[in-house]
């Protein structure tokens, strides 16, 4: 495509009247004063203030700003590890002890943008650029398949070549692959593909609903209106705050009812970002009486040729990083909160702790990276390191496989979950918010985490793996037949224990 094909395509992505259906009085739901006013205001909670609010949480209820604003306040140690202990609990009721694994796959870094971050902006020469063809996403999501995922998140950088009719048929390349399992009989494929893509108008939203989206994910990147304009240059689409912050309301009325937001931090004030977050989280309920399906939380990186991570004043330290999840699992209780392998396996474990619900692993995010680390894992027989940085966005914390991950998370008594059964039953949208405020939809998934992880250790798992899978599924099954609720439900733990059966005989893809 010429420059000038590309310019006329930017200038006719925005539009103009899908930003103003969702405004109050011209305005959006960001008011800078009054978040400034909420955190000034609530500067010294007390202890038992801050009890109440911890309380709230723990019926599943969302906090309001002023509640969020007190937690963010907190700076007595002991009351934090209070809080961070209070987060955990709220996970469980709401979750239970599972963590959902996924793989991000990087399509293109084609980028018309200039956001100053990140290695696939547009003035960045140094960047190899690389747009993947049909084949190789299908040789890509291969590789991830083989490693045992079923849930992948495609990544693209906004161009006209990545625009929405390459999204959808990328969507049908990568839901077509099917690939023989190293050690079981099961076949494995990718049963669910979320996405990180730019904002787009309603009617190409659609369509991704048509080839079967799973979760639609924008980062609003910072809710701070002058931060947002220094990073984005005003001339390019995303310098548009208004059109991203609208984003997930226009997926919403095209019926994608799983919408994902999150906050780059380290651009501005953590503190402002998580209100924002909440505050966007607030608008999605009252516009469409449903949250954010997962909040993200990814914290600056280092990207080629930028120095913005070196130099920003907001850089988030491992202690508040800690802060910041643990005020969102309290604030916004039934959401999914995502942590990724751009952060380092030690403090990954750390805030798994702190009430994290889902993670990555395996993760290769350079344009066709999973085939090249499947030869140097081959050439190897062990882990690579090496990660090539021109050709991706930035560089992680934790490349370990997922083997290796699950192996670690098990031996905490976490249970690894690849289950997809949610989406594919339509609990989605209004009815799992639901199910999840009122702590049922937790039980479900327990189910269907032990019925994946029994596919995960017969199919994939390394020896090791499958010795501590098998004696934490042990324990997992004898749970189940405790549980409160699940003795209410005698019908569907008979059916439950009928498909464990069959997978263990060899039968594949078996959910509640
Ligand atoms: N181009 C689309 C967009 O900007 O929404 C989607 C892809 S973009 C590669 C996905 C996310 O990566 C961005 O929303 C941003 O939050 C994150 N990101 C960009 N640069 C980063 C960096 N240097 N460190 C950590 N995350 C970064
Ligand atoms: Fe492009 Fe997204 Fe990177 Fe911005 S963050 S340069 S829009 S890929």
């Amino acid at each position: 495509m010429s420059d000038l094909n590309v310019k006329d395509w930017v200038k006719q992505v925005i539009k103009q009247d899908e930003i103003d259906k969702y405004l109050v009085d011209g305005k959006d739901f960001i008011d800078e004063e009054t978040i400034k006013q909420e955190l000034e205001h609530n500067k010294k909670p007390d202890k038992s203030k801050i009890r109440d609010i911890i309380s709230k949480s723990l019926e599943i209820k969302r906090l309001s700003p002023s509640e969020t604003a007190a937690l963010i306040n907190v700076k007595d140690e002991e009351l934090w590890e209070e809080m961070y202990e209070k987060a955990l609990e709220v996970k469980k009721r709401v979750y239970d002890n599972r963590i959902v694994f996924f793989a991000p796959l990087y399509l293109s870094n084609l980028c018309v943008n200039n956001c100053s971050y990140c290695g696939f902006r547009t003035e960045n020469c140094n960047e190899t650029r690389k747009i993947l063809s049909m084949d190789e996403i299908k040789k890509e999501t291969s590789v991830v398949v083989s490693e045992g995922h079923k849930r992948m998140i495609a990544v693209w950088g906004e161009h006209p070549s990545s625009d929405i009719d390459y999204m959808v048929d990328s969507m049908k390349a990568i839901y077509e692959v099917k690939e023989k399992a190293p050690n079981g009989p099961g076949y494995g494929s990718i049963r669910r593909i979320n996405i990180n893509a730019a904002p787009m108008k309603t009617a190409d939203l659609k369509k991704l609903w048509e080839v079967g989206v799973g979760t639609y994910q924008v980062f609003q990147e910072t809710y701070h209106k002058p931060t947002y304009r220094k990073v984005h240059p005003p001339q390019t689409i995303k310098g548009n705050y208004q059109w991203r912050l609208y984003a997930l309301h226009r997926a919403m009325d095209a019926g994608i009812d799983d919408v994902a937001t999150g906050a780059l931090f380290g651009l501005y004030d953590w503190q402002f970002e998580v209100m924002g977050l909440l505050y966007h989280a607030i608008d999605l309920e009252r516009q469409f009486g449903i949250g954010p399906h997962t909040v993200s939380f990814p914290r600056l990186m280092h990207a080629a040729g930028s120095d913005v991570a070196e130099k920003s004043p907001y850089l988030v330290s491992d202690a508040d990083l800690k802060k910041i999840i643990t005020i969102l699992r309290l604030s916004i209780p039934y959401t999914g909160l995502i942590i990724t392998a751009r952060e380092n396996a030690s403090l990954r474990r750390d805030l798994i702790q702190v009430g994290c619900t889902q993670t990555d692993a395996s993760t290769r995010i350079g344009i066709g990276g999973y085939n090249e680390a499947l030869k140097k894992w081959k050439e190897l027989q062990e882990e690579s390191d090496t990660q090539e940085e021109f050709k991706q966005q930035f560089v992680l914390g934790d490349t370990r496989r997922l083997d290796a991950v699950i192996k670690e998370l098990t031996e905490m008594g976490i249970i690894t979950s690849f289950c997809t059964a949610g989406y594919r039953c339509g609990r989605t949208g209004d009815k799992i918010m639901n199910l999840l405020t009122n702590c049922i939809e937790g039980k479900f998934c327990k189910l269907n985490a032990i019925l994946t992880f029994r596919e995960y250790l017969e199919d994939y798992a390394s020896p090791e793996t499958k010795k501590a899978g098998v004696l934490l599924l042990e324990k997992e099954m004898a749970e189940v037949s405790k549980y409160d609720w699940f003795t209410k439900h005698p019908e569907i733990v008979k059916e439950f224990h009928k498909l464990y059966e069959k997978i263990s005989s060899g039968k594949r893809d078996l959910y509640i």
